[in-house]
């Protein structure tokens, strides 16, 4: 096993490539990891036919231009592998990777919700649909439904529709008061202002949500519910996403403290945990600027910058101000949790159905008796879903965090062989 890195950061979206570039002039050793073959994250997703701006560009020729960062691309956390020594694996190779501090900058996903229908082929996720165009998928002359929460559906909608596809619908559940309260506060913040205006769509309905997605082999068509009238619409494709949830699963399992769903931090952007760090999205929804500032002051805070650290606080109390004023008019409206029927599925992987998970009180008490969140998943889509259906608790991962070859946990044994429950 090589030396300790320094500075060990988890994700290279907006936070973590931000976090490494404010640490780097430091001559601290970094090593940023990402699950993607490119860093930008979830907004700044690469692929054949995205169009990445021009932040996105220079940010990473700068992560390629400091010597002391390390960047792992299409690496995945398998394991813990002791004290401050994580299982890593990539398209060539397993192996363990110490660290001294650690910033988690895991991002966001998206909540997908149940609704009869969502398992049919065509249905996807609003960011979803996104990522998939962004990677090549063909949806010049489609008729598009996108639907759901928040400011995704409009940026899914756009990326859609530049690439020819024909949105026939934008379903936003929160209430036109809501919305409207929310867009007349954005001239606080002139660029979210501008992206607004720039993203309207004369498809989008306020109070409205899809109520079941028709067809047989594959999507047909969707009834949607907007204010007191329902629409059926044909399409080709339906991009549904109830906004984002904190990846918290690595944090947690390093026993970081979890609060209101995300990893708690303080204004270091420390976690509970000693020299664990969090920024960005796994600490809470709230835009690539909160994530950006967040990555700066925790990448200054690891690498012994404090006081430019503490310069940033009042950018970020800026945008947290925002996120908060987005959290509070996208909030769920308690309708889209009681659009599962009983027969609709709750765990696609194991096919488990909303009336069998009704029947019990807890995660576990659900997984024991029916197999939900078994399968290829490991729940993160049906434990999530429970979460807002049901009020459970999600579990706590338990490695392996994602598969992994025979190859790479047999690495577990040069590090410590009893360290990885
Ligand atoms: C599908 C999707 C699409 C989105 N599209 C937009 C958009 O078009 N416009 C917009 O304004 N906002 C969008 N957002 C919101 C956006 O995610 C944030 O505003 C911003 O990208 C957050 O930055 P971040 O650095 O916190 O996290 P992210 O950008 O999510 O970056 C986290 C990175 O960490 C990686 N990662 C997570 N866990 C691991 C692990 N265990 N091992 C290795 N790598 C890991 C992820 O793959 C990801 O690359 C989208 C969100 C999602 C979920």
């Amino acid at each position: 096993m090589s030396r300790p890195v320094d500075l060990l950061i988890i994700g290279a979206g907006p936070a973590g490539m931000a976090a490494a570039l404010t640490a780097a002039p430091s001559g601290i050793s970094i090593a940023i990891l990402d699950d993607n073959p490119l860093p930008g994250g979830q907004i700044w997703r690469d692929g054949p036919q995205a169009q990445l701006p021009g932040q996105a560009t220079e940010m990473r020729a700068q992560l390629q231009r400091y010597s002391n960062i390390h960047l792992h691309s299409a690496c995945k956390v398998v394991a813990l592998a002791g004290p401050k020594k994580l299982l890593l694996e990539d398209a060539e190779r397993g192996y363990v990777l110490e660290y001294r501090q650690l910033i988690l900058c895991t991002g966001a996903r998206e909540l997908l919700l149940p609704f009869p229908g969502w398992t049919l082929p065509g249905v996807t996720g609003a960011g979803g649909l996104q990522a998939l165009i962004k990677g090549g998928l063909p949806v010049s002359g489609e008729r598009i439904v996108v639907a759901g929460t928040g400011p995704l559906l409009l940026a899914s909608a756009a990326t859609a529709k530049k690439n020819g596809a024909n949105v026939v619908r934008v379903a936003e559940q929160a209430a036109f008061d809501a919305v409207s309260r929310f867009a007349m506060g954005l001239w606080q913040w002139p660029n979210k202002a501008v992206q607004a205006v720039t993203l309207a769509s004369r498809a989008y309905r306020t109070s409205a949500y899809v109520l079941e997605a028709l067809g047989s082999d594959r999507l047909e068509a969707v009834r949607v519910q907007v204010g007191s009238r329902i629409e059926e619409m044909a399409c080709d494709r339906l991009a549904c996403g109830f906004s984002l949830v904190p990846n918290t699963e690595i944090g947690k399992a390093l026993g970081c403290e979890i609060r209101d769903s995300a990893i708690a931090v303080n204004e270091w952007q420390a976690s509970t945990l000693a020299d664990h760090y969090a920024a960005g999205e796994c600490t809470g929804f709230g835009g690539s600027e909160l994530a950006l500032v967040e990555g700066r002051i925790a990448g200054f805070a690891a690498s012994g910058q404090q006081e430019k650290a503490r310069e940033l606080w009042p950018e970020r109390q800026r945008w947290q101000r925002f996120a908060k004023r987005l959290n509070q008019a996208f909030a769920l409206d308690p309708a889209i949790r009681k659009l599962a029927k009983p027969d609709t599925l709750v765990c696609r992987c194991e096919d488990v159905a909303y009336a069998e998970l009704a029947e019990h009180t807890s995660w576990n008490a659900a997984k024991l008796n029916t197999r939900c969140g078994m399968g290829a998943c490991q729940g993160r889509i049906c434990s999530t879903a429970a979460h807002t259906l049901f009020g459970w608790e999600p579990p706590h991962l338990r490695p392996t965090f994602s598969p992994a070859r025979i190859a790479t946990l047999a690495c577990l044994d040069e590090a410590e062989p009893s360290s990885w429950s």
